[in-house]
């Protein structure tokens, strides 16, 4: 397959970066470079912010919500239609499995849909003001040009997720996806043009963290920044961020605990440890990577996982039986072996894996194996830093009351699970558990409809559902005199 070279999308073409750089995108499973991605820079970044910014005042500004509506659904019709495609394309950036993004591909439209709807029942409302001879009401418009940075895991997964709140409420963007995985981020862009939006909607500069993520940041036209990535980058983009007073949510990292019971139907609950912390190859911000296990059933119930995660079968992310693809950067394949080192050293015992997986059509990649540890104390740093990869830690617990401890003596506070046969338990536990987000007896389910995002240092704000839009809009609050004289005393407050 020849190197296909891409081109930044700004103003409503594609075009070369102005410093005339590009950089390789390897595909993680082959080792081979299949891409070349535009090295954007300062001046491409304040390019594209310019043309987000005219386009607030331009077509895009007086388009009715009503219209803007109709080509989100354009443009969710045209994911839709190449769902396949751009799958392909993320699985030759992020190597991860075909079957994983081809759901989020073809689940991706449902955001254009759904906030397409959304976009003409943004209203403001008359409040019943407690002053004489005043007709008050509230209006809601878009904040302005939204930055979106986005990580590699799920590159056009976040694009719905910011962008299709962010075009209903009125607002223009300019997206900077990861430079591991920018390529599925560049067609999306010619698909925008397709659906028919005005130049300057959507916006895509590619490049590094450092250098376009950070002029991006604090840009002066920019007024809102929506970011997903590691707490680490987080912490250091709202800093850039609160130097310009921006409006910020930051999608970050996790260390989710998976609490079992003994009551549990331990058939669905091994299924969704699995889920857990080897979907994804553990790529995954919501990984369930503590797996806290009471104790009357921990030794049976590390038994049945390991036997069933042996199972797992670790290969080319294209192949359809296979359940483990590779890491999908080198650095980050350092980082889990140094995790695994760091586990041992703890005095983690590990059952399952500890190594770089090798053998026929893997040594080219960076693969580990599905790995368990037991005998981890919540105090370890294996349990209580972010690995990012197929590494669990398996606690144990007495009852409720210590599960619940050891779930919330974390940093973190992305996800949750809990399984149980006992309803009550369960809802306690969604009240007791400090986490953005609780399942009970599932794992790893998302919708459009449901907000998405943590609490600590999993984050700030909420993606998806109703309330997302409003993190894209301002209220405004309108006063009309309808008296026809003049103020007693001008000197005072109305
Ligand atoms: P990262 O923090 O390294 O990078 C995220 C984005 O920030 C990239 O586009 C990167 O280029 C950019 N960036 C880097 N330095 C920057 C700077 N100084 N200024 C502005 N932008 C900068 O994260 P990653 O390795 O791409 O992704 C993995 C992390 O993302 C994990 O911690 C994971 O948990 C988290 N994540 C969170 C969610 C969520 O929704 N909560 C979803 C997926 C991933």
């Amino acid at each position: 397959m020849s190197v296909q070279e891409y081109r930044l999308f700004i103003g409503g073409e594609h075009c070369p970066p102005v410093g005339g750089e590009w950089f390789d995108s390897v595909n993680p499973y082959t080792g081979k470079v299949w891409a070349r991605i535009p090295r954007g820079g300062a001046e491409d970044v304040d390019r594209a912010v310019s043309a987000a910014h005219a386009a607030l005042s331009g077509e895009w500004g007086r388009m009715t919500a009503t219209a803007r509506g109709k080509l989100m659904r354009r443009l969710g019709d045209l994911v839709a239609a190449n769902a396949e495609r751009l799958a392909e394309i993320e699985v030759r950036d992020n190597g991860k499995l075909y079957a994983e993004m081809v759901g989020q591909t073809r689940y991706h439209p449902e955001w254009w849909y759904y906030y397409g709807g959304l976009a003409d029942k943004i209203q403001g409302e008359v409040v019943p003001v407690d002053k004489p001879d005043m007709f008050t009401f509230t209006t809601a418009g878009p904040v302005g040009v939204v930055a979106a940075l986005t990580a590699w895991n799920s590159p056009l997964l976040f694009v719905a997720w910011k962008c299709a709140a962010a075009i209903a409420a009125g607002c223009t963007v300019v997206i900077k996806p990861s430079e591991y995985a920018s390529a599925s981020t560049l067609e999306f862009a010619g698909l925008t043009r397709e659906a028919g939006f005005p130049d300057g909607v959507f916006n895509v500069v590619t490049g590094f963290g450092a250098d376009v993520g950070a002029s991006l940041v604090s840009h002066p036209k920019v007024a809102k920044v929506s970011f997903t990535g590691s707490d680490a980058t987080g912490r250091t983009v709202y800093q850039a961020a609160a130097g310009g007073l921006k409006k910020v949510s930051l999608e970050l990292g996790g260390k989710s605990p998976n609490i079992v019971f003994e009551d549990a139907d331990l058939d669905a609950a091994v299924a969704g440890a699995i889920s857990g912390i080897f979907a994804a190859t553990g790529q995954t911000c919501i990984a369930g990577s503590r797996l806290l296990v009471q104790n009357s059933i921990r030794d049976e119930f590390v038994a049945r996982l390991v036997e069933r995660a042996r199972k797992a079968r670790i290969g080319d992310p294209m192949d359809a039986a296979v359940n483990i693809g590779p890491v999908t950067t080198t650095p980050q394949f350092e980082k889990i072996l140094n995790y695994i080192d760091i586990a041992r050293g703890e005095g983690a015992r590990c059952v399952l894996g500890g190594n770089r997986a090798t053998g026929a059509g893997l040594d080219q990649a960076n693969f580990v194996e599905p790995t368990i540890f037991v005998d981890v104390t919540n105090d370890m740093r294996i349990a209580q830093e972010e690995v990012f990869g197929p590494v669990l830690s398996v606690i144990g617990f007495e009852d409720e009351d210590e599960a619940v401890a050891i779930g919330n003596d974390i940093v973190y506070g992305l996800a949750a699970g809990v399984w149980t046969r006992d309803i009550a338990r369960g809802l306690r536990m969604t009240k007791r558990l400090r986490a953005g987000m609780v399942w009970v007896n599932t794992y790893r389910a998302v919708s459009y409809m449901m907000p998405f995002g943590g609490t600590k240092n999993s984050g700030i704000g909420r993606e998806s559902g109703m309330a997302a839009i409003q993190e894209f809009l301002e209220t405004k609050s309108v006063w009309i005199s309808t008296s026809d004289e003049p103020p007693a005393d001008p000197f005072t407050l109305r």
